[in-house]
């Protein structure tokens, strides 16, 4: 008895987490040690087979942007206490060669931006309404939360088991196969509505900390809705949230960003 209330105690202190900025809780049975080495090898790989742009303003903007954001992030962890965080992001921000109008974040902080996303982000504001909104994929957890989903959703009980023994090349297996990690094309599945609009959300504080105008975020995701005729896919544009729906939960989080942007 002893025995089995100890187990399901060390599930529940391994199972949960909550996310930063919203304080949501969120189911967590994998580690980040886990997530983010499985992040780097799919990420690594994905750099060496697509086009990466080096040099050049359009690179530089993305890299330039991208630190403002990362440190906007670590500030805002450490400001909550969650210093013993940091260690887990090695953030790194490419500019790849694509038509495609996308971005996408791996975990561990792990973020490419497609040129063809160029044309609608426009500036450094537009830019880093998509770079806040991928560093907040990452600090969140998104990955590690719908690994996590699927694991129980798939292995139910029996995964209780596994997570509370450790067996960790086992637990490496299923994550594997839950994360999904499009080994093709080494990318994540789409995240869901509820991440999508967390990530605005969080987006929209560290681009206002990170010194850009939160407010452009509106712009931004007016222009995209008319440069993709309104269906959007994959990352950042997740069918979940419909157009409308993602730029009016944008206004009401625009007076909470904006206390954190300071001209
Ligand atoms: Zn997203």
């Amino acid at each position: 008895m002893k025995k089995i209330l100890f187990a399901v105690l060390a599930f529940v202190v391994a199972g949960c987490a909550s996310v930063p900025v919203t304080g949501r809780s969120q189911l967590s049975l994998v580690s980040d040690g886990e997530m983010n080495a499985m992040a780097i090898q799919s990420y690594n790989s994905l750099i060496s087979s697509a086009k990466v742009i080096k040099t050049g303003k359009d690179a530089e903007l993305v890299k330039s942007v991208g630190a403002k954001i990362a440190k906007a992030a670590e500030t805002f962890l450490r400001d909550n206490g969650l210093e013993s965080e940091l260690a887990s992001y090695s953030w790194e921000f490419n500019l790849i060669e694509s038509p495609e109008v996308n971005a996408f974040c791996m975990p561990g902080g792990k973020i490419a931006v497609y040129t063809g996303i160029l044309p609608v982000t426009k500036n450094a504001d537009g830019l880093a309404v998509v770079l806040g909104h991928e560093v907040a994929h990452a600090i969140a957890k998104h990955g590690a939360e719908r690994a996590s989903q699927q694991l129980l959703t798939q292995y139910g009980g029996s995964l209780i088991s596994l997570v509370t023994a450790k067996k960790s090349a086992q637990t490496q297996q299923l994550i594997m196969l839950a994360y999904g990690a499009g080994t093709q094309v080494g990318v994540l599945l789409p995240y869901g509505r509820k991440h999508e609009l967390e990530a605005d959300k969080i987006g929209l504080i560290l681009m206002a900390s990170a010194g850009y105008n939160p407010n452009y975020a509106v712009t931004f995701w007016q222009q995209m809705s008319a440069a993709t005729g309104g269906g959007l896919s994959s990352d950042i544009f997740a069918t979940h949230p419909s157009d409308t729906k993602r730029i009016s939960e944008i206004k009401a989080a625009l007076p909470e960003a904006l206390k954190y942007y300071k001209k």
